[in-house]
């Protein structure tokens, strides 16, 4: 059983006022709020022992170094990893993602070769690929979505070849919810000898992920929308793929020795995370992981999926409302159009109201070109969001709807 009141109350965020209303956040998939306990992490840092990491022989440096490796062990614990030297620290999903199109898609790209991306993927796992394209001479295609937003795998036999060299996909789609069949898709990119990428960013937050049993070559996701702090993400690689990356930055950390003439490069991870890292970010990572498990990432799930069911329930009552993505097989996020009203005044309205929702393209155009909108309103729920939430939500979509006959 999940302690709801537990929960809100060890989110500060959540306990504030907008334009005089209890603050309702409903775009967690944008970012999550932070437990004070994250913030009491990444305060304590700050406070109590703010030194280097890996470098100083005092006790600062080396509690630092102690907070920030334990937290990589957290992190392959999280995602199953069989060792913490396949985790890098990024700065996000974003980093995670364009580390893998330079270090490893521009040293085994060549002219010719294909890149399989989908329809559904964030600006992140898209943009990255196509410079990489641009640079190598490589192909870039797409797995096209179906009008009810899942992916249409009728010509995956057609799309996926020997020349597919890279195969990267969402697990979970940050616009629709569409949760993908991801261990399946890692298979079929295996069978034609590619190198998968998962794009992860809304997937670890909100159920369990288990990278062995997925079978992935890489795994990217952040921590800022799973209770922890921006500016610290997540590359995880297998370590034969790892190896045989070229450095991405160079500088202090991922070296071994440096003449001047040349260097050579130090172990991996470290090889990966040149000069000094997020430290407090990191550190709060490890409190925001600490604090899912205490939930547990199957309870997360099944709260958030009955959340979504009492939404979407509720909302598709609202006359003249238009909800994009699958039925089922969906995170707890809601895309929705109304009949008259534009996105951003919704958005605007319902900030009025205290509830915070997107309206935009959330750094998808592709997608929202395939629905032939430029724009939704999403709401998308976090395990602190409750029923009532919901059904304020309702009431004021309802009301707005008033000013629109
Ligand atoms: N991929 C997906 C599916 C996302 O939803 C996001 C962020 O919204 C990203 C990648 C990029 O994440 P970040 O901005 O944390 O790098």
């Amino acid at each position: 059983m999940i302690d709801l009141k537990k929960i809100r109350s060890d989110f500060p965020g959540l306990q504030i006022n907008v334009h005089g209303k209890p603050y309702v956040y409903f775009d967690s998939a944008a970012t999550s709020q932070k437990p004070k306990m994250v913030i009491d992490a990444v305060t304590s840092y700050y406070t109590d022992y703010t030194a280097n990491v890996h470098r100083g022989i005092y006790f600062a440096s080396e509690k630092a170094t102690n907070h920030y490796e334990s937290v990589r062990a957290q992190v392959a614990q999280l995602i199953h990893a069989s060792s913490e030297r396949n985790i890098i620290f990024t700065k996000g999903t974003t980093e995670s993602i364009n580390m893998v199109a330079y270090s490893w898609a521009r040293k085994h790209l060549k002219p010719g070769d294909e890149i399989l991306i989908t329809e559904m993927e964030h600006h992140s796992n898209l943009v990255p690929w196509q410079i990489a394209a641009q640079d190598t001479g490589a192909i870039l295609k797409y797995i096209p979505i179906t009008m009810d937003g899942t992916l249409d795998l009728s010509d995956i036999g057609l799309l996926l070849s020997p020349s597919t060299k890279l195969f990267a996909i969402t697990q979970q789609s940050n616009v629709l919810g569409t949760v993908n069949p991801i261990k399946e898709l890692v298979r079929k990119g295996h069978d034609m000898g590619a190198v998968v990428l998962v794009d992860a960013a809304q997937s670890v937050p909100h159920q369990s992920v288990d990278v062995q049993d997925l079978n992935c070559d890489f795994l990217a996701f952040s921590g800022h929308k799973m209770l922890g702090p921006t500016g610290v993400g997540v590359l995880y690689g297998k370590m034969e793929i790892l190896e045989d990356m070229t450095p991405f930055h160079g500088g202090g950390e991922m070296i071994n020795r440096v003449t001047m003439q040349e260097s050579t490069w130090n172990d991996i991870p470290y090889r990966f995370e040149a000069g000094t890292p997020n430290i407090a970010q990191v550190i709060g990572l490890g409190a925001a992981i600490d604090y899912l498990n205490d939930i547990g990432m199957a309870t997360v799930h099944f709260y958030e999926q009955e959340l979504l069911a009492h939404a979407k329930n509720a909302l598709s009552d609202i006359d003249g409302i238009t909800i994009y993505g699958p039925e089922n097989n969906c995170g707890a996020v809601i895309p929705f159009n109304i009949d008259g009203i534009h996105a951003a005044d919704l958005a605007q309205f319902l900030d009025q109201d205290g509830i915070a929702v997107r309206a935009g393209h959330h750094c998808a155009q592709p997608i929202m070109d395939k629905f032939g909108v430029s724009s939704t309103v999403r709401a998308s729920f976090y395990v602190y969001n409750t029923k009532d939430e919901v059904d304020q939500f309702i009431q004021c979509l309802n009301n707005i709807k008033k000013y629109f006959v």
